[in-house]
């Protein structure tokens, strides 16, 4: 079954037989606020893997890299291993949730330019904001990774806009997080992109179809995320 890695708020990583592969299993648990809000919803597991999963495959057929090899049951995948860059990298294309309250502006206003945010992944310091002269200062990455890393952050958003747009839903705003391949070094999106790490309005309700109906206390996460996933099944 394989060595426990690392547990983390909303999955467990697992090594396998190949030591270039691991086993990633999506976990019932949601958390908020850093950990200060949690709690477990039965699907909610089975619901991310399948999210993710056609989000990869979409990635995947876009020649995207990605760290995504396949999908071994409802709630496992099997991913490339890589050493995780230690960055946070937000992409937005809607004002919302931390840039409404530090730019001031409204939630729902059109960026009209996509910005794409770096933080540095560290649980002890709160995951500050930084820029590439902060990255390149600490050593976390080089400036080719970093414009690596931005190259495709904005190639991956085009490829979700579209998806989304065509099941009639924005991409507002997403994390993503990089790693390099042990084999060769090179970049490749890894981590996950679910509902947990999106936010995704209804185009023309703004609905939120994202995490954060449990952050806001909005709707119930099992029934907001089958919804998002009904509606990805119903265009691809
Ligand atoms: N996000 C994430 N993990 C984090 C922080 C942010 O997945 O640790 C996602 C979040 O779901 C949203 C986007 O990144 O889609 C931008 O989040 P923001 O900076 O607005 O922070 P928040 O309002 O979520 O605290």
């Amino acid at each position: 079954m394989g060595e426990l890695l690392y547990e983390g708020k909303a999955k467990k990583m697992f090594t396998t037989d190949d030591p270039f592969v691991l086993r990633v299993e999506y976990k019932n648990d949601a958390t908020a606020f850093n950990g200060q809000k949690k709690a477990k919803f039965e699907g909610k597991g089975r619901l991310n893997n399948a999210i993710c999963t056609k989000i990869f495959h979409v990635l995947q057929q876009k020649n995207l890299p990605t760290h995504y090899l396949e999908t071994i049951s409802e709630t496992e995948q099997l991913v490339k291993s890589v050493d995780i860059v230690p960055i946070e990298v937000v992409v937005r294309n809607i004002v919302a949730g931390s840039l409404a309250k530090r730019l001031g502006l409204d939630e729902g206003t059109d960026l009209g330019k996509t910005i794409v945010e770096f933080y540095y992944k560290s649980d002890d310091l709160g995951d500050p904001m930084i820029n590439d002269d902060h990255a390149l200062a600490i050593k976390i990455a080089t400036e080719e990774e970093l414009t690596e890393i931005r190259r495709q952050a904005l190639a991956v958003n085009k490829v979700l806009q579209e998806l989304f747009s065509e099941a009639g839903i924005l991409l507002v705003d997403f994390k993503l997080e990089f790693g390099k391949l042990k084999e060769t070094g090179a970049i490749v999106l890894a981590d996950e992109i679910s509902p947990d790490t999106c936010r995704l309005w209804d185009k023309e309700t703004h609905e939120k179809l994202d995490k954060d109906v449990f952050r806001r206390n909005i709707a119930d996460l099992p029934e907001t995320y089958e919804k998002l996933l009904s509606r990805l099944e119903a265009v691809r």
